[in-house]
Parts: C-alpha cells; sequence; structure tokens
C-alpha cells in the first residue's frame, strides 16, 4: 500500500493545522452560520474571550478582522494614531520595513530608526528620541520573522512606559508561542495573527488595544477604511461587525483555541517549539550549517535561519527538498527575505508535525546538500 506523500511546510504560513480546525473546515458547509444571525454573538463572545484568556491579556479588548497579518498592521497605524503622532518606527527587518511602508502611505509623521536586517537596535537612541519628547508613539516588532530572532521588547517597552510614549507592538510571528506578559509590557496595542502561532487560517487577525487607548480612539479619527478598530469593537461588543465577517473562519480560529488549551496553553505550546528548536538546530551544526546570528538578539522560537553554504543555491536546495520523498515526506523551506535572500535561507517549524518529520527532515537535508 502506498500512501500519499506528507508535504511538510518549512515556512511561516501555511502549514499543517490541529484536528479540530480541520474538523471545522470538513463540517462547516453543511450548516453555515448567517454572519448577522443570533447564532454569530456566542462566537464572537467565546473568540475574543478565548484570545484574552489565552494571552493573559485581561487589560486589552481584541478586535477580530479579515485579513493577514498586514491587516493588524494597517488597522493598528490608522486607529491608534492620530495623524500627528510622530511615530519611531524601529526597524531592523522586512517586517519593520513593512510598517514603516504602511505608515508613509497613511502620511503619519515618521521618525525612522533603521539597522541592518537582524541587528540589535540601538537602544540609547531610542531612549534619547523619547527623553527628548522627539517621539509620541513607537512602532516595534517582536518575533523577527526576517532574521528569527527576538527584539528587546522588555527593554523597549520599558523606555516606552518611561517617557508615556504609546507601544505599538507587531506580535504577529510571537503571539501564541513565545511568552509574552503584555500587560506587564505595558503595550497600547498589538498586532496579531490567527494564523501563525495559533494554527488556524491565515485569512483571520485580530489587533489587541489597551482599554485606556481605545477609550480615547472614540476621539481618534480611523483613517484605514474597512478597519477602523474603535467601531469594529463597539460592534463586536454587540456580537456583531460592522461587515460581512466569515463565520467559518471564526468557527476555525475558535478550534484552535480549543486545541491550544488542551494541550496546556502558550506555555505548552512555547515547550513543545523549543524541543524542535533543540532538534533542529543540533542537527544543523551537525551538519557543518551555520545558523545566523546578531549579538544581543536571542533566536524565534518558531525558527532558523541559516547560511546558505557553499557550492550550492537557495533554489537548488529548495528544489531538491521539495521532490525527492524521504520516507513518504517532502519538505518546502523558505528563502530569506529582501536584503537577506542572497545570503540566508529559512527553516520554520510551526504547525502540527510530530518530532519524527523533523528528524526526516535532517536526513533530508543532509542528502540534499553538497
Ligand atoms: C507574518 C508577519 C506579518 C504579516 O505578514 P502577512 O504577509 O500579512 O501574513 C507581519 N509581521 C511579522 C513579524 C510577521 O511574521
Amino acid at each position: 500500500m502506498s500512501s500519499a506523500v506528507v508535504r511538510v511546510s518549512l515556512t511561516p504560513a501555511v502549514f499543517h493545522l490541529p484536528e479540530p480546525v480541520n474538523a471545522v473546515s470538513r463540517s462547516y458547509g453543511q450548516q453555515p452560520i448567517v454572519p448577522r444571525g443570533p447564532r454569530l454573538k456566542p462566537l464572537m463572545d467565546d473568540l475574543r474571550d478565548g484570545i484574552r484568556r489565552a494571552l493573559g491579556a485581561e487589560g486589552y479588548e481584541p478586535v477580530l478582522m479579515t485579513g493577514s497579518g498586514s491587516t493588524a498592521v494597517a488597522a493598528v497605524l490608522g486607529s491608534c494614531l492620530t495623524p500627528t503622532d510622530r511615530l519611531l518606527v524601529v526597524r531592523n527587518g522586512a517586517y519593520g520595513d513593512r510598517i514603516a511602508s504602511f505608515a508613509k502611505q497613511l502620511g503619519q509623521p515618521l521618525v525612522d530608526l533603521e539597522s541592518p536586517y537582524g541587528e540589535r537596535p540601538d537602544l540609547g537612541r531610542i531612549e534619547q528620541l523619547c527623553s527628548s519628547g522627539q517621539v509620541d508613539a513607537v512602532a516595534m516588532i517582536y518575533g523577527c520573522t526576517s532574521s528569527c530572532n527576538l527584539n528587546p521588547i522588555a527593554e523597549v517597552a520599558a523606555i516606552a512606559r518611561r517617557y508615556q510614549v504609546k507601544l505599538l507592538l507587531d506580535g504577529i510571528s510571537a503571539l501564541f508561542i513565545e511568552p509574552m506578559d503584555l500587560e506587564g509590557l505595558g503595550a497600547a496595542a498589538v498586532m496579531g495573527s490567527c494564523n501563525k502561532g495559533l494554527h488556524s487560517h491565515p485569512n483571520l487577525t485580530f489587533a489587541l488595544v489597551r482599554r485606556d487607548l481605545m477609550d480615547q480612539m472614540e476621539h481618534i479619527a480611523p483613517r484605514v477604511p474597512s478597519l477602523e478598530l474603535y467601531q469594529t469593537w463597539l460592534k463586536q461588543s454587540g456580537g456583531g461587525h460592522p461587515y460581512t465577517i466569515d463565520p467559518m473562519s471564526l468557527c476555525q480560529a475558535r478550534a484552535a483555541l480549543g486545541y491550544l488549551e488542551a494541550i496546556g496553553g502558550v506555555a505548552a505550546r512555547h515547550r513543545l517549539y523549543q524541543r524542535r528548536c533543540e532538534l533542529l538546530r543540533a542537527g544543523y551544526e551537525r551538519l557543518g550549517l551555520t545558523i545566523a546570528r546578531w549579538e544581543g538578539m536571542p533566536l524565534q522560537s518558531i525558527g532558523t535561519a541559516l547560511h546558505i553554504p557553499e557550492r550550492t543555491s537557495y533554489d537548488e536546495l529548495a528544489d531538491r527538498l521539495a521532490s525527492d520523498p524521504l520516507d513518504g515526506h517532502v519538505f518546502e523551506i523558505y528563502a530569506a527575505q529582501g536584503k537577506l535572500s542572497g545570503k540566508l535561507f529559512r527553516v520554520f517549524h510551526m504547525g502540527e508535525y510530530p518530532l519524527e518529520a523533523y528528524e526526516i527532515f535532517l536526513r533530508a537535508l543532509a542528502m540534499a546538500l553538497p
């Protein structure tokens, strides 16, 4: 008997999801939920409460939106800032670039603090900009998906608190996996995703807004049509949504939250991802690969950036891993982004795969290397 080849996604965007999420996908069509009907409110309530509980974010209001993580970025920039707020964008990777680009499109006054991809941001400079009253808000990524490391969020959050600067945090690749004390950090708003760490589909996203900021937002005119966080929150608090929202996506995300709770919550998922890190990183080193590291920047739990070895290219490696099955598995790795793409490639270990799949991957990688 020959079973189908398992296509293991080693990407951070689309990967195998928990069985309860797949069960929704299989059965939803038989009993669709009318998005304005009485069955929407309990679903919306469950999901918003579940997100708050899973993340220990009691002081925050989750707002759900159709879209991917970038949608949450646009919603937060366009709803949480006034048009005159001077925004410090701390960027050291592709997603910091995205925040800067979205903020520019909105005409936001920008203070651009750019460092090379992956490098630790200049905390002294951040402190100086905040203490001298040159900025009203700071935006930073926590999980730096383009370099697979973590920004010093505790340090930057402490600076933001000290000078009462609004901290807008991109937690898209970190929430539900990297333990985070949002209340302690005092982030004003957090951009999230229902895909990455939550393990649902990439078509539903959310932002968390601290309650005092949400109250102020009654008087901040929203600037991104259809992604007005305050108006959307008002509707969602009553169990509705200002536009059509896909109830199947809500059911899938609710199932993903239920599954996360059942396995032991964020702490348990973090441990599971750490076991994958240990297995894979030890394996990379045995194979003579070099893990990309930057001083003062701990590695992220969701994946690893590796130097492309000599005598091969990303395309060649990716092609071999995706086309030559080993023990019934093929693997899709990920190129690095932008400025790093000629030098590094990335292997993420997200989603619902047993450790054994990563052991097979290490053997496949050994065979694919020159
Ligand atoms: C994935 C990701 C995003 C959003 O990207 P999408 O293309 O919208 O999924 C934003 N920030 C970070 C840090 C991410 O990892």
